[in-house]
């Protein structure tokens, strides 16, 4: 099971936008709001709620008048000035009482009860794009820390009851408690974050708490294009802390309109810049490659030139931008005029992405049309650095100008 943590250092980055859209391309995903002192991934995911649970997050004191006997000792003790005293009513003011149990310990009658405090709920849900686990945390209520932790550990239990491969969460702002009860046990955090100064220097304390936690860390700008210097001070960054730029978002009003609507922006503007940047990250870091191959095959194997014609096509599985397998599939017979034999196959084995050193139009248009991205590498014959700088989002996508002419047999 794979575990993908969408962060940002601040609110309104597009963090909880991104996770719906991602959502609404992940196969085999549970959904986990994490971000329960602000959690909004349910207006965009319109749940279902099948199941509804009290969270006890801490203890409040409560003097049993009963037994008490007037001594004073819990005002005296108490740090929070959460004891109030009417003559000799003692009790205690609910707001102001941390729960630290002094007075409990310390009263000589034994008359202050410590019941535990329901702080929030949390709840298992059905949503359009399968289970999602969230959580409410009550107004002015702390311990947010262990809620996060306490959803994170219910969409695991439940991810591996049912069979879930993955697991798309979105994370709290910040780099404080919340964030770090977000992060442990994931497989890799996506930063989100703009071309900034704050930007930047979020998306540095949180690249310096993921590598202190030891979890792989990728980068996503968005709004990229409204400070092109600030980005590449990020892209800069992030390649010093050994961090990949998984992708560039376009500055977009769609991503917000899209929101407005209660939709990802995949379902609500799917032609826009937004959606096809996203749809290129998504594929790139979590789906298949394809590369057309000479010989047998494999990662150490060579390229093909002629993709149709190729012995067999390379097929490398990423989740969360890390390689989880490789295989190979044989190409199938290509005549002549049969460049949809190709696009098919791969479009059956669920290739999401294919690096040709060059490709005819009627191809690329079958590609486009079945949603597998072209990238174009023309230089090296090597399987493997190519496919990495695929996954490091350092790899071009074909441009028209580059397709060949002809029967379109590359
Ligand atoms: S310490 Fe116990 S007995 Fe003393 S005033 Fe407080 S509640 Fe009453
Ligand atoms: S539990 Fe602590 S904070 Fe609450 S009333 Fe007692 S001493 Fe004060």
């Amino acid at each position: 099971m794979k575990e993908l943590v969408i962060l940002s250092g601040k609110g309104g980055t597009g963090k909880t936008s991104l996770t719906a859209a991602f959502a609404s391309m992940a196969e085999n995903a549970v959904l986990c709001d994490a971000d329960v002192d602000a959690a909004d991934l349910h207006l965009l995911m319109a749940p279902d709620i099948l199941r509804t649970t009290d969270f006890k997050g801490g203890n409040e004191a409560v003097i049993d008048p009963q037994g008490c006997s007037a001594c004073g000792m819990c005002r005296a003790l108490c740090r929070f000035d959460a004891i109030r005293q009417d003559g000799n009513l003692f009790s205690v003011d609910s707001i102001a009482c941390e729960g630290c149990g002094v007075c409990v310990d310390f009263c000589p009658e034994q008359t202050i009860e410590f019941p535990q405090t329901t702080c929030g709920q949390w709840f298992i849900s059905d949503t359009r794009f399968g289970p999602m686990i969230h959580a409410r945390l009550g107004i002015a209520e702390e311990n947010s820390g262990r809620l996060v932790a306490l959803v994170r550990e219910e969409t695991r239990k439940l991810a591996k009851a049912q069979g879930f491969t993955t697991i798309l969460t979105d994370g709290p702002p910040g780099i404080g408690c919340p964030v770090i009860a977000s992060i442990g046990q994931a497989n890799a955090i996506l930063i989100v974050t703009e071309p900034t100064v704050s930007g930047l220097h979020d998306m540095e304390r949180l690249g310096k708490l993921a590598a202190h936690f030891k979890v792989p860390a990728m980068i996503c700008i968005n709004k990229y294009d409204l400070n092109p210097d600030k980005t590449v001070a990020i892209e800069t960054i992030a390649q010093d802390h050994h961090m990949e730029v998984a992708g560039k978002i376009p500055f977009d009003p769609s991503f917000t309109l899209a929101m407005v609507q209660g939709k990802s922006v995949m379902e609500a503007f799917p032609e826009s810049p937004t959606a096809q940047s996203i749809a290129q990250i998504w594929k790139r870091v979590n789906g298949r490659i394809a590369i057309p191959s000479n010989g047998e095959g494999g990662l150490s194997a060579t390229r093909s030139g002629h993709f149709g014609h190729c012995d067999v096509f390379t097929l490398v599985d990423v989740a969360n931008g890390e390689i989880t397998n490789v295989s190979t599939l044989a190409n199938g017979e290509h005549v002549h005029g049969g460049c949809m034999v190709p696009v098919n196959l791969l479009a059956s084995n669920n290739v999401t992405a294919l690096v040709v050193g060059g490709i005819g139009m009627r191809p690329l248009m079958g590609f486009r049309q079945v949603g597998i991205e072209v990238y174009h590498d023309a230089e090296r014959a090597e399987i493997e650095p190519v496919v990495m700088d695929l996954i490091q989002g350092k790899l071009p996508m074909i441009r028209e100008d580059q397709v060949c002419g002809g029967g379109g047999q590359h």
